[in-house]
């Protein structure tokens, strides 16, 4: 049995690698999800059937504690479905921040009652296995406590900007040398159970004094990272319990979370080190200074006139498109200008909304074709030949003091060109700043007019007035 539970892992972990594979492109994004769902049945299935006995066996017969198991399965049912319809996708960032927080926990905990049943109940566990045990333990208590503060962030119910003291660096490095310290008496002495909640103390500690620096603005990407580090905790915890599908997919969790959090820096052009130390939560999201500069308006009717007139038009979408829930109409304006003979593109940018693939997901959801979805890189070149950039509830992404402005804090970071389309019209609710909390020269430009509006409602209201023009 226990050759073909190992069999049942191979799969396991196979479905694992094709399911992250899959979920790169949105049209096989399904069933790269159903794949993961597959490898994950199979895997919990795999481990029941070969389930290891006292006498060295292994089979089901040997799970004894069923109502453990079941209320265990009856509970994430009954958190995890009402969680999937309810939560609104642009909470999506704090709802993966608090499944972190449960990953790590349960790795942590794992990790804690293996250490004490050897103490008390079987033979202590040798250093080899100490070893794997205390990484799962540090990193698995320090991405609980770190991933719920980056959700109370997120979620705001924690203070959005940085907390920070002076020498706060030196404090957070000295408590993590102490616990570090700890994690090797404890491999060099399994026996010291004292110790142990000391060192689990700490680290949950650290976790929560390595989140407090950094500001609300950075908490997808930290989250990223906190992936990572659940990630590891489970690899770690695959070799502690010697169990080679935790060991895969703990793997396979800690790298695609550091690849996801690399890819987020370089969007942002923030530097992978910067965010691993912390030391950018120094830098404040300062609210933009109100301007008083001229810039033009227009109503429904005129950005209606202006998008029939167009022969090519790029959308760009960014947050406020999803917090305005505008995916529905803005594809009903999409359908009416190509039965127009419009040509109508999007413009994805690799950190526009507040996860990565947001845009995608939000699109995908309304049915926009992804071959009219481009990536910036590709649709960068197309803008000055563009009639129209409409830009919907989008604005850190387009703004070309990136490109210019060596003070900006978003400086270097790559942009979608709208500025050089031939007219620019952004729907927005009002001047205020992005989530950089910085001005944007865009919307004060000759060639720019603002649509003041919530996104759904002003894209109902051009749509209103299509029809009206395709009669005239
Ligand atoms: P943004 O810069 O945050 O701007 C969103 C704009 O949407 C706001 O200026 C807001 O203006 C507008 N808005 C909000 N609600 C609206 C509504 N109901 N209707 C119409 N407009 C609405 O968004 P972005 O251009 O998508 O840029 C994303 C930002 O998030 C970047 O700074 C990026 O670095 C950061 N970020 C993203 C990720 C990621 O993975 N995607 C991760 C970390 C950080 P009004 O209030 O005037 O309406």
């Amino acid at each position: 049995m226990a050759q073909f539970v190992q069999y049942i892992y191979i799969v396991s972990a196979a479905l694992f690698i094709l399911s992250l594979k899959w979920m790169n492109r949105p049209d096989t994004a399904r069933r790269g999800v159903f794949a993961g769902e597959i490898g994950m049945l199979l895997a919990v299935g795999g481990t029941l059937a070969g389930f290891p006995g006292p006498d060295g066996s292994a089979g089901i017969a040997n799970v004894h504690n069923w109502g453990w198991i079941l209320s265990a399965v009856v509970i994430g049912i009954a958190v995890g479905i009402p969680i999937a319809y309810i939560m609104p996708m642009t909470a999506v960032p704090q709802r993966t921040a608090l499944s972190h927080a449960c990953g790590a926990l349960a790795a942590a905990l794992v990790g804690t009652a293996e250490f004490y049943q050897h103490n008390h109940y079987r033979e202590p566990l040798t250093p080899v296995i100490m070893i794997p045990l205390v990484l799962e333990t540090l990193l698995g208590y320090l991405t609980f406590t770190g991933s719920l503060m980056a959700m109370g962030k997120l979620q705001e119910v924690l203070p959005q900007r940085p907390i920070t003291y002076r020498n706060q660096n030196a404090v957070n490095f000295t408590l993590f040398a102490i616990a570090a310290a700890l994690a090797v008496r404890l491999v060099l002495v399994p026996t010291d159970t004292i110790l142990f909640p000391i060192f689990a103390g700490l680290a949950l500690l650290f976790g929560v004094l390595l989140i407090i620096p950094i500001g609300g603005a950075d908490m997808p990407t930290v989250i990223a990272i906190l992936n990572s580090y659940a990630g590891l905790s489970a690899c770690a915890m695959g070799f502690a319990l010697q169990n080679n599908l935790l060991v895969v997919a703990g793997a396979l969790d800690g790298s695609s979370g550091l690849i996801l959090s690399i890819i987020m820096c370089k969007a942002m052009n923030r530097s992978f080190a910067n965010v691993l130390f912390g030391a950018f939560g120094q830098i404040q999201v300062s609210q933009a200074q109100a301007q008083q500069r001229p810039y033009r308006s227009a109503s429904p009717e005129e950005a209606a006139a202006i998008l029939e007139a167009a022969s090519s038009v790029i959308i760009v979408p960014g947050y406020g498109l999803a917090v305005a829930q505008a995916q529905h109409k803005v594809r009903e304006l999409y359908d009416a200008l190509m039965r127009r003979g419009v040509d109508v593109k999007f413009a994805i940018h690799p950190v526009a909304g507040r996860m990565p693939g947001h845009m995608n997901v939000l699109l995908a959801e309304a049915d926009i074709p992804y071959d009219r979805l481009r990536e910036m890189d590709d649709i960068n070149g197309e803008f000055p030949q563009c009639d129209v950039a409409l830009v919907i509830g989008a604005n850190d992404v387009t703004n070309p003091a990136a490109r210019t402005d060596k003070s900006s804090p978003i400086y270097g970071m790559p942009i979608l060109d709208v500025d050089k389309a031939r007219t620019v019209m952004v729907i927005k609710r009002s001047m205020n700043p992005g989530f950089a909390g910085i001005d944007n020269d865009l919307y004060y430009m000759d060639k720019t007019l603002m649509l003041f509006g919530d996104a759904k409602a002003f894209v109902s209201e051009i749509l209103k007035e299509l029809p009206a023009k395709v009669a005239a």
